[in-house]
Parts: structure tokens; C-alpha cells; sequence
């Protein structure tokens, strides 16, 4: 059996005719950009993560206030072209740049970091806790005169304690700024991420779990006043046809993607079921002691974009899983702040010993959409007869 650490091609084929509907639809419209198929699929995706549609919500939410027209009860939402752009031009419509401080977790990959260094600021790094999210009792001893904002980012799929992470940014007065490219769905206390601070930042890159068939992003927010901002941004800053308000970037959602988002997005509940499906049954099975299996916290609602185990001798279980012909990927090899691209910040091997520890262990096992069980079982077979030594 050969089993590749992800496949795209599933999804693709398990909903062949409504893709191919849209894309047809699309090409015939004679419109490619700036249409109805992007502003349905902003309206559609607004109300996917709105906070209204679910029975038991967490009841916080930090809005710092770029204006005044906050509401909790509504979201609104901007396509972008990718989802570092979310990142990049969420972080600009706060107004963050230059000499500001931008609290970020280490381990992170790195399109979070450039979404704050692209707009001249600094992230300022926290190791994160034993199940890879931020560590919540660094934030605020990192807090400086500087700090403008903290970024959660729910890595793996995974969502930490944002009842605490509210609190801190409110009572500290800094933004909230979610990256949720790997966590579209996931919730705490049944509120869904992205709709917890000022800005949520969502990826659509074919790989992630809600995937387009090429580069696509989103940006919601509670506060219109502040989409609307971003919708003029993306636009080369165009609220208006050639009526330009502010020198703005190149960065829409194309009618093409928006309109195959739209149906992947029509079955992203029970793509979440299967993700969740196959992780319970991999937490149920794995049972190696070298091994450590990933946990969803309690209050949360995980959609494991990865499945992610540390071992400690993790180059020799890729080798020893290559030899049987199983894939697997490492998120990721090199933590920013030991990047090349990041040598100008200063930052020395063994300052983050728990981000570079995790560097060196953390492997993402294969799962995907329309893996089977006969599939799941090789992998689960393999890594109980794997040996440390
Ligand atoms: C994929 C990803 C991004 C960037 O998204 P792109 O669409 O590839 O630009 C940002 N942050 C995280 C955590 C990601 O996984």
C-alpha cells in the first residue's frame, strides 16, 4: 500500500459535477472579477462564521473599536487573493506598522510573521504550549509600550483557551488578530474563530481544509466599517470606479475561486465530520510510547488540518514510514525567527528552546478527506511497530 501524506484530488472528485458547474458557469458569465460570485460567497461565508448561528456561544469578543459599529451578533466578511494578503492588509486596516510590536507564537509558519513584517512591524515571539498553541501565560510578560496587538493563530486546526485571550487584549487595550488558515470551522465554546478579536484572516490554498483550486483569502471582521475599508484596499484602494481614496494593493478573490468556495464551502460541515472522524480514530489506535499524540482541549472544537505527533526521534520515523511507503510532512522544519529571511531581527539558536524542540519533532501524519479506514490502519499499524532506538 502507498499512502501520500495529503490528497486534494478527493475532494475534488466526490463533488466532480458542482465544480465543474460553477467553473462552466463562471467562464460563460463573460465577468471574472469583482462580481456576484464573489459577493455571494462573502455574504455565504460571513454567515458560516457567524457567531449567531451557534446554540452555544462563548459570549466574548474583543473588539478594540476601529470605529464604533461593532456588533458581536453580526460578521462581515472581504475577499482577498491569498491568505497571507488577509493577513498583511487586516494588520494595515488596523493601522499597525512601523515600530510597532505584534505578539505572535513561535511556531508558527511563516506567512503569519510576513503578514506583520510586510507592514513594517515586529513580531515579538512566545514559545507555545505543549499542544502547540500560543502559551497564554507568556502573553503578557511580553507586553511592551510598543505592543499593538496579539495574533492568535490556531495551528493544526486546533483552538486554544480564547475566553483568556480576550481578556488579556482588553484589558491591556491591544487588537486581536486571528489567522485562522488552518482552522476554518474550529470553535471555542461553540463560537467559531476568526469572529473573536478585530480581524479574522482566513486562507483558501488548495491544501488547507476549506481549499481552493488556486491562491484565495478572506478577511471578517464585526465591524463593516472596517471591511469596507479592506474592500477599498484590495482594490487599489478604489471605493469608487477610478475614485481612488488610498494607494491600495492588487488583491481580490477572483469569480472563479469564489464561485468553486461556494460549494466546497456547502459541504465544510461534513468535511470537519470526516477530519474529526479520522483524528479520533487515530488519538484511539496510536498507542506507541515514543509517540505523542496530538489532544483537542476541552471547550474546543478542533477541524485538524493536521494531525501532528511529536516523537523524539522523528527523522528516523520518516525513514522508517518512507520505507513503507507512507508519507508524511514537517510543520514545519525551521521556525521563523531561525529564518534566513529573518537573520535582520537578531534572534539566536536556543532563544525558543520549546519552538525549536518542537522543530525538531513534531511530524503530520497522512489525513484527508476520502482517506479509508483500510488506509488509516496501515499508518496506525506502522507506528505502533515503530522503535525508538
Ligand atoms: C497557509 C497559511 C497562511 C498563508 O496562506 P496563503 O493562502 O498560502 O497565503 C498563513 N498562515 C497560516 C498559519 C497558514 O497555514
Amino acid at each position: 500500500m502507498k499512502i501520500l501524506a495529503n490528497r486534494m484530488d478527493l475532494g475534488f472528485k466526490k463533488h466532480q459535477d458542482e465544480y465543474e458547474e460553477a467553473a462552466i458557469r463562471v467562464l460563460r458569465s463573460g465577468w471574472y472579477i469583482l462580481g456576484k460570485e464573489m459577493q455571494s460567497f462573502e455574504e455565504e461565508f460571513a454567515a458560516y462564521n457567524s457567531i449567531t448561528s451557534s446554540k452555544n456561544k462563548a459570549d466574548s469578543f474583543c473588539c478594540t473599536g476601529i470605529t464604533e459599529q461593532c456588533d458581536s451578533t453580526k460578521v462581515y466578511c472581504a475577499g482577498v487573493a491569498s491568505g497571507l494578503d488577509a493577513l498583511w492588509i487586516g494588520i494595515r486596516m488596523l493601522g499597525i506598522g512601523a515600530g510597532d510590536e505584534v505578539i505572535v507564537q513561535g511556531n508558527t509558519y511563516i506567512a503569519s510573521v510576513m503578514g506583520i513584517t510586510m507592514n513594517g512591524a515586529t513580531p515579538v515571539f512566545v514559545e507555545p504550549d505543549e499542544n502547540s498553541q500560543i502559551d497564554i501565560d507568556a502573553i503578557e510578560k511580553n507586553i511592551t509600550d510598543k505592543t499593538k496587538a496579539v495574533m492568535v493563530v490556531h495551528l493544526y486546526g486546533q483552538v486554544t483557551d480564547m475566553t483568556r485571550i480576550v481578556d488579556i487584549c482588553k484589558r491591556n487595550g491591544l487588537y486581536l488578530i486571528e489567522d485562522c488558515a488552518q482552522a476554518h470551522g474550529a470553535m471555542w465554546k461553540g463560537q467559531k474563530v476568526g469572529t473573536f478579536g478585530d480581524v479574522g484572516c482566513f486562507s483558501f490554498y488548495p491544501t488547507k481544509n476549506m481549499g481552493a483550486f488556486g491562491d484565495a483569502g478572506a478577511v471578517i471582521s464585526h465591524d463593516p466599517n472596517f471591511i469596507e475599508e479592506v474592500k477599498t484596499y484590495r482594490n487599489y484602494g478604489s471605493h469608487k470606479h477610478y475614485y481612488n481614496k488610498v494607494v491600495g494593493a492588487n488583491s481580490r478573490l477572483d469569480e472563479m475561486q469564489a464561485a468553486l468556495l461556494k460549494v466546497r464551502l456547502k459541504y465544510m460541515d461534513e468535511i470537519t465530520d470526516e477530519r474529526r472522524k479520522l483524528a479520533q480514530r487515530y488519538s484511539e489506535r496510536i498507542n506507541n510510547a515514543d509517540i505523542i499524540t496530538p489532544v483537542e482541549v476541552d471547550n474546543s472544537y478542533a477541524v485538524w488540518h493536521q494531525y501532528v505527533i511529536r516523537c523524539k526521534s522523528r527523522d528516523k520515523l520518516i525513514e522508517y514510514l518512507n520505507e513503507k511507503n507512507i508519507g508524511s510532512i514537517i510543520h514545519y522544519p525551521v521556525p521563523p525567527h531561525l529564518q534566513e529571511a529573518y537573520a535582520y531581527l537578531g534572534h539566536k539558536e536556543g532563544e525558543y528552546p520549546i519552538t525549536e524542540e518542537y522543530a525538531k519533532e513534531v511530524l503530520s501524519i497522512p489525513m484527508y478527506n476520502g482517506m479509508s479506514e483500510e488506509e488509516q490502519d496501515y499508518v496506525i499499524d506502522a507506528l505502533n511497530g515503530f522503535k525508538c532506538d
